[in-house]
């Protein structure tokens, strides 16, 4: 139970350094909340006010806060084994039927299942698996990687070289190694065109970047089944099947990064084959596998990579210490039990529908360029000008005027510059789908009024 005061707090969080912000903004007064409890789809900020979480803590609280068999569940695994690692020859209960029940979920041919403790690491973990695969065999040049402007793959310096440029701006990021294919982004990038039309360009610019880099040096293609961090870009139907197609044509691995799109947000386990028609040869995936109770990942590769990276001839030389962490295991395989149990995917197919129409429905405001996404993943893009899609400038910071007034109103939302994230606990009933959109509309009205739109 926190005994802090906020000003108690916000002294001692001087020395914190906090994510993907601002930090000299964030020495203001009033420029940080910090939250102090959870409950079911809402959380508590210090000052008492109770907010609905609209972000999910970070698109990763599925199941909701404060469950209790996820809690007891944790417990019960430290009371009997702390800790112990998976390195060697060591291995413990919690890991191998989290990686049994992860590979019994996962897409067929996907059977085989390496932990580690964020989506940043499951994704660096595939880079490194596909490049020994490559060496083991014999392609030692095969090692070049597609991936799209507007993706999101994580903070690590592998994971960030994988991301959308404009997230390392000022930093740099391992260079030569990763090329972005055109974001599949049809509001900005084809206004105008049809979706057969888009999804054509595509897949030709999938197909120049081919013969341009050349088959032979490159080992994989990463893509989220909607990209998140890079503002909720859906692609156009059929986009992820035909790329798919042409990886396998041109000997490419698919890695679908479904850190976020799994374990329910789409109404679905896994997204990539139910929602995309789309068998990937990795998933990475994270957040919702423990719904956040516990740092997890997992990277889960196909029989025939596991094939050749467990020959006789090769060595796993990969591992943290804490990959596979019975706490975190326990923490899963709790969660996922939640999941099953209470039909959460199957429901979400119904409540993520109404949540996805309620908020489409707010295109009719003046400043609602597009709301997209699926089910409760879903963005909301403002413009200055509806008709001809003008864009307020970057630094406007629009989403984050609309956040601040949702936060009034009691509603945690994300903004990512011009553009508002929503990404909710998968738990809510109709009456607080229904609040969300209500307050989002007010929020954007005020926002709106002020600016003059
Ligand atoms: N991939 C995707 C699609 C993500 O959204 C994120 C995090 N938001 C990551 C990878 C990185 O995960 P983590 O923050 O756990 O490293």
């Amino acid at each position: 139970m926190n005994k802090l005061t906020t000003d108690e707090i916000l002294t001692k969080d001087a020395h914190l350094i906090q994510s993907f912000a601002n930090l000299h903004a964030l020495k203001q007064a009033d420029a940080r909340t910090a939250i102090v409890a959870a409950e079911g789809a809402h959380v508590t900020d210090s000052e008492g006010n109770r907010l609905i979480d609209g972000i999910g803590g970070l698109w990763c609280v599925n199941v909701g806060h404060g469950r209790r068999e996820i809690i007891d569940a944790i417990t019960e695994q430290l009371n009997t084994l702390d800790y112990y690692s998976t390195f060697y020859n060591f291995t413990h209960p919690a890991a191998a039927e989290l990686a049994e029940k992860v590979a019994s979920l996962a897409p067929a041919p996907l059977n085989n299942v390496y932990f580690a403790n964020s989506g940043s690491v499951a994704n660096d973990t595939a880079v490194r698996m596909l490049h020994h695969y490559n060496n083991l065999r014999g392609k030692p040049e095969k090692k070049q990687i597609l991936s799209r402007m507007g993706a999101y793959h994580g903070s690590t310096h592998m994971a960030m070289a994988l991301t959308t440029p404009g997230y390392s701006t000022g930093w740099g990021a391992v260079e030569g190694l990763v090329h972005h294919l055109k974001a599949p982004h049809k509001y900005r990038e084809a206004p105008g065109m049809s979706d057969a039309e888009f999804l054509a360009v595509l897949e030709q610019d999938m197909l120049d970047a081919i013969h341009r880099i050349g088959a032979d040096n490159i080992c994989a293609f990463f893509a989220e089944p909607i990209q998140g961090a890079g503002g909720v870009i859906t692609a156009p139907p059929g986009y992820h099947a035909a790329m798919r197609r042409i990886t396998r044509e041109h000997d490419i691995m698919y890695v679908a990064d479904e850190v976020v799109t799994a374990w329910g947000r789409l109404g679905h386990m896994f997204a990539s084959e139910d929602v995309y028609d789309c068998v990937p040869d990795i998933i990475t995936t994270a957040k919702g596998l423990t719904s956040g109770y516990q740092p997890l990942s997992a990277t889960i590769i196909s029989d025939e990579i596991y094939d050749v990276i467990s020959g006789p001839d090769a060595m796993f030389l990969h591992g943290m210490t804490y990959s596979g962490h019975p706490a975190a295991a326990a923490a899963a395989l709790a969660n996922i039990e939640i999941l099953e149990s209470e039909g959460i995917p199957a429901r979400v197919q119904t409540t993520g529908k109404l949540f996805e129409g309620l908020l489409r429905g707010l295109e009719d405001m003046d400043m609602v360029g597009e709301v997209r996404g699926s089910h409760f993943m879903m963005g909301i893009e403002f413009v200055r000008n509806k008709d001809t899609r003008e864009e307020f400038p970057a630094d406007a910071n629009v989403g984050g005027l609309v956040a601040k007034e949702a936060q009034k109103r009691g509603l945690i939302a994300r903004a990512l510059g011009n553009i508002l994230i929503l990404s909710p606990t998968l738990i809510m009933d109709d009456a607080l789908i229904r609040e969300i959109a209500a307050t989002l509309r007010e929020s954007i009205a005020k926002v709106s009024a002020d600016l003059g739109i």
